[in-house]
């Protein structure tokens, strides 16, 4: 029998699409066990300055399709401070909590690793990120609607480059991770992908394009904001080796953490809100709850925040193969 009887969540760091369906799933999967549920605001931030509220069924209903986060996100210097982790500690001592669930990325779990050894509360993480660069999940809460995010968007930049026969430069999100720009590549048609955990080969991207030359309208070259010299310096040396070449570059920034996450990350964030709650009435304690080839599977925090290399070289074969 389990002697947890209160339990929070909170989201913390970046926000990502499907964080309120991960919310929704905790609290209501935290109510149909006999939990009382509780929220933090505001993230570790919240949690040192006692920004703590009881949490009911009600209070979680019509979110599961906005995207952000209804508990609202920070990142708290205090927090990575022992005083500022002891005040949050009281302040969950005020509501008796005796757990929590934290949905977030690596500073997130980094932080959470550091307070179960401090003060030996049980915390199971969930993946909470865009950039699906966390170890022991396949994909993160809110890839998805990321990628798909990207994918409208470059899709609509299509249209004018055909139209103008223009080659766009566009630039998403992926501060150490080329997975966004990946997937978002294949499934633009795009000519290019260059992301930071491969070298760049311009010669070869240089001489693929005067090849696909005289059967292109437009070409896309999609970078990562994590690759070493990101959008416009990309396009500057493409114009440099095509000056006929009508160059554009498009950042495509915010848009990209926003909007109604897609089904997947819906269905993500709600089976593994389930499994953060039962994790923990089961005793477990440190970990992340992630799906691994369809099942869930908890990984500890301190594996999930191994920056693994996911990215699959087939996939940037698959660019170059059908960039023809
Ligand atoms: P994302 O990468 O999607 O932005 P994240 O969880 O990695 O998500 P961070 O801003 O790195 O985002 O971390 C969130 C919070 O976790 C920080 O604001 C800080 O309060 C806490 N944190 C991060 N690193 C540590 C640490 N070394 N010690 C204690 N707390 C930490």
């Amino acid at each position: 029998m389990s002697h947890i009887k209160n339990i929070a969540v909170l989201t913390s760091g970046g926000d990502s699409p499907g964080m309120n369906a991960g919310i929704r799933a905790v609290i209501r999967s935290g109510i149909y066990h006999g939990m009382n549920m509780f929220g933090i605001r505001r993230g570790y931030d919240g949690m040192v300055q006692g920004d703590i509220m009881a949490m009911d069924a009600k209070s979680v209903a019509n979110i599961i399709q906005r995207g952000g986060t209804i508990l609202k996100t920070a990142r708290s210097e205090e927090f990575k401070t022992l005083e500022g982790r002891k005040q949050a500690y009281e302040n969950l001592k005020k509501h008796n909590i005796d757990a929590l669930v934290v949905i977030g990325g690596d500073g997130t779990f980094t932080g959470a690793s550091k307070f179960i050894e401090e003060f030996d509360i049980p915390i199971i993480g969930m993946p909470g990120t865009i950039d699906n660069d966390l170890n022991g999940t396949d994909f993160t809460i809110g890839y998805d609607t990321a990628i798909n995010t990207v994918v409208d968007a470059v899709d609509k930049i299509r249209d004018t480059a055909e139209s103008h026969d223009r080659l766009f430069v566009v630039e998403v999100m992926g501060r150490d991770s080329g997975l966004i720009a990946l997937r978002s590549g294949i499934s633009t048609g795009a000519e290019a992908v260059l992301i930071p955990e491969l070298e760049v080969d311009y010669d070869a991207i240089m001489k693929r394009l005067d090849k696909t030359r005289k059967n292109k309208a437009s070409r896309i070259i999609i970078v990562a904001e994590g690759d070493k010299e990101g959008g416009l310096v990309v396009a500057e040396k493409i114009k440099a080796n095509f000056p006929a070449y009508d160059v554009r570059v498009s950042i495509l920034g915010h848009i990209q953490r926003g909007g109604k996450p897609t089904c997947m990350d819906r269905v993500l964030a709600s089976r593994l809100g389930v499994a953060a709650i039962e994790g923990l009435l089961e005793g477990r304690k440190g970990e992340m709850a992630g799906l691994i080839c369809g099942n869930v599977q908890f990984t500890p925090f301190s594996k999930a925040i191994k920056h693994i290399d996911k990215i699959n070289t087939n996939l940037t074969r698959i660019v170059e193969i059908l960039s023809l």
